[in-house]
């Protein structure tokens, strides 16, 4: 006889339709449910909203949810109406009578979930209304933005240590996907957690492929990276410059591939309206600047591609951790260059911070430079700098792992490169100093009478693209630096001497060969299996029909039914209620809802 279900594992299973807790969430639903206080901190797409939504329902009252993202919280409680728990909003969206009937359920204990914004909570007539309310808990989502220091700080969440004096008796849960110790400390203060246990699930993201490819024409390897790997899928593109912005989104409609633009300098409808197509229609593309992405929770986004150089890894991880929030293969791609270096350099030098910001700050980008030219695994590279050790030290889901660069001996190149800078009087950049190496006589060349200098033609044995490679890893080293007052002339550094008298070791990475598209996409994959007929064909039939009840409902499809859910009907086909509620994703409300449709749909397949 199998053993007697948990109540909260039978909630997860009804209400939920998943088979089991990943994690820790098991002993965080029973340790709130059981009334304690606690810190989460869990990557995006770990699973932190079951830790609070399973206590708010096992324990007596509502469960106050506090969320800085008006979006996010409508599209959760449209998720949890759809599988059947009662929730509701309140924030500045409601009209005032739409408002009092919420209060009205609340008292009257008819919600189970209700998400609030926190200026709205920490108004007098809010919290007078709580003071009346039965309270299950209060979470406190995104909870990094109390941090000043945080890049998220939103000065409302200070406000909010009036909870834990207001309510000392009901337990508070904070979340957040922010690793560093400041915040969390900043975390535990504000909101009165001191005593509270703190739950640190591993920031790994498995499903998510990291790959990090030297510049050369950015946008036609973009092209390519999302036509042979992305076809018709979700995905985000981050570039720094609002031009830029526009720029690409315009070169990927152009082939074929359907993106939208979002920078700060549109017109704010416009904004909205691209966010809102991005979200619920399948496969845009969108083109943005940084001001994209807080709190998106779109789950099936299937890659990040970066044009830029981010300024740091925490920002790197951050922005390509919205990749593959529903666990499903998911890439993070990068086109990165010498130019992204010195780009980056510049912007903190001309920045109005002090000297020690722009120390850290310099150190925050040479850690992510350093990811970008390391030869081991990138994952494994990434954990470390936020304080993890991977359990293999190969992970073999990055391109490093995957095609393993080769590492050589650098120093007679090194030297060479080194030298011809300083025999042309440190005034030039990367593409004159190529010339001269491998021996181009060029204008520039000619005018300044490089080609009778010893330092002429002595790299021939390196093409153009292996002497950017080197020259960037130099650069990355620190031998080389940019001067951005001589137009980006590249000057010696002090440690450049010891490279020069032989007395520095140096390995350089190897520029793998130019890449033929060896990965086959993933739809690719499918349509080769032999099942991959009858799959494709039920699974457009599947997808169409949840857009329609999507388009009906006013949801975005994923809160109908998430793609993970959809790929487990194709592909299990199944005939019978039972068949059908055995798929994660399917609890009972949406098997009472939609079960009929879907075995409609599954049984029209062949006759
Ligand atoms: P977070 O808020 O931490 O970014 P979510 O709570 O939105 O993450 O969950 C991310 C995804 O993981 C969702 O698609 C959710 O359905 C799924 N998920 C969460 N917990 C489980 C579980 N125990 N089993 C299977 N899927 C889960
Ligand atoms: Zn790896």
């Amino acid at each position: 006889m199998p053993a007697p279900l948990s109540h909260a594992l039978s909630l997860l299973n009804s209400v939920f339709g998943l088979p089991a807790f990943r994690g820790a969430q098991e002993e965080i639903v029973e340790h709130v449910a059981g009334g304690g206080n606690c810190l989460v901190l869990m990557p995006t797409g770990g699973g932190k909203s079951l830790c609070y939504q399973l206590p708010s329902l096992l324990r007596e009252g509502c469960g106050i949810v506090v969320s800085p993202l008006i979006a996010l919280m409508r599209d959760q409680v449209a998720g949890l109406t759809e599988a059947g728990v009662k929730a509701a909003v309140l924030n500045s969206t409601l009209s005032w009578e739409e408002a009092a009937a919420v209060e009205q359920r609340l008292i009257a204990g008819d919600i189970d979930l209700l998400y609030v914004a926190p200026e709205r909570l920490l108004t007098p007539r809010c919290l007078a209304l709580l003071g009346r309310a039965r309270i299950a808990l209060f979470a406190i989502d995104e909870a990094h933005c109390v941090s000043q220091w945080g890049h998220d700080f939103r000065p409302e969440y200070i406000g909010l240590s009036a909870i834990a004096e207001r309510f000392p008796n009901v337990p508070r849960i904070a979340l957040t996907a922010t690793a560093d110790e400041l915040t969390r400390q900043e975390i535990v203060d504000r909101l009165g957690l001191a005593h509270a246990p703190r739950f640190v699930a591993s920031f790994d993201r498995p499903n998510i492929k990291y790959e990090i490819v030297a510049k050369q024409n950015a946008q036609t390897q973009l092209k390519a990276f999302i036509s042979e790997r992305h076809a018709g899928d979700a995905g985000i593109v981050y570039c720094l410059s609002r031009a830029k912005v526009e720029d690409t989104a315009a070169a990927l409609n152009r082939a074929g591939i359907p993106a939208l633009p979002y920078h700060a300098g549109l017109d704010a409808n416009l904004r909205t309206r691209h966010q809102d197509r991005f979200i619920n229609e399948d496969g845009i593309v969108m083109v943005a600047t940084v001001a994209f992405g807080m709190g998106i929770d779109k789950p099936d986004v299937r890659f990040v591609a970066h044009l830029d150089l981010p300024k740091s890894i925490e920002a790197y991880y951050q922005e390509t951790g919205r990749a593959g929030r529903d666990g499903k293969p998911s890439s993070a791609w990068m086109a990165y260059g010498l130019s992204d270096i010195v780009q980056q350099r510049r912007m903190i030098d001309e920045s109005e911070g002090t000297e020690a910001f722009k120390r850290v700050s310099i150190g925050k980008l040479d850690a992510l430079v350093g990811l970008a030219e390391t030869a081991e695994c990138r994952r494994s590279r990434l954990l470390q700098y936020f304080g993890e050790t991977l359990k293999a030290a190969r992970c073999g889901n990055c391109d490093n792992c995957q095609s393993p660069p080769q590492v050589r001996d650098g120093k007679v190149i090194a030297q060479k490169l080194l030298s011809c800078a300083y025999r042309t009087g440190q005034r030039f950049g990367a593409m004159h100093l190529i010339d001269v190496l491998v021996g181009r006589l060029t204008e520039r060349v000619k005018q300044f009478g490089h080609d009778g200098l010893s330092v002429f033609g002595i790299g021939r044995e390196l093409n153009e693209r292996q002497w950017r490679s080197a020259l960037r890893q130099l650069v990355a080293m620190g031998y080389l630096q940019s001067d951005n007052e001589a137009f980006g002339a590249l000057k010696l550094t002090e440690t450049a001497r010891g490279v020069l008298k032989g007395e520095t070791e140096i390995s350089l990475r190897e520029e793998p060969a130019q890449r033929p598209s060896r990965t086959r996409s993933r739809r690719g994959d499918l349509a080769s299996s032999p099942s991959a007929a009858g799959d494709t064909a039920l699974l457009g039939r599947l997808r169409a029909w949840r857009s329609e009840v999507a388009r009906r409902h006013g949801v975005p499809a994923y809160v109908v039914l998430h793609d993970a859910t959809i790929d487990g009907i194709a592909s299990i086909r199944p005939r019978t209620p039972e068949q059908l509620r055995s798929i994660p994703g399917i609890g009972d409300k949406k098997l009472e809802s939609y079960g009929h449709d879907l075995i409609a749909l599954v049984n029209a397949e062949g006759n």
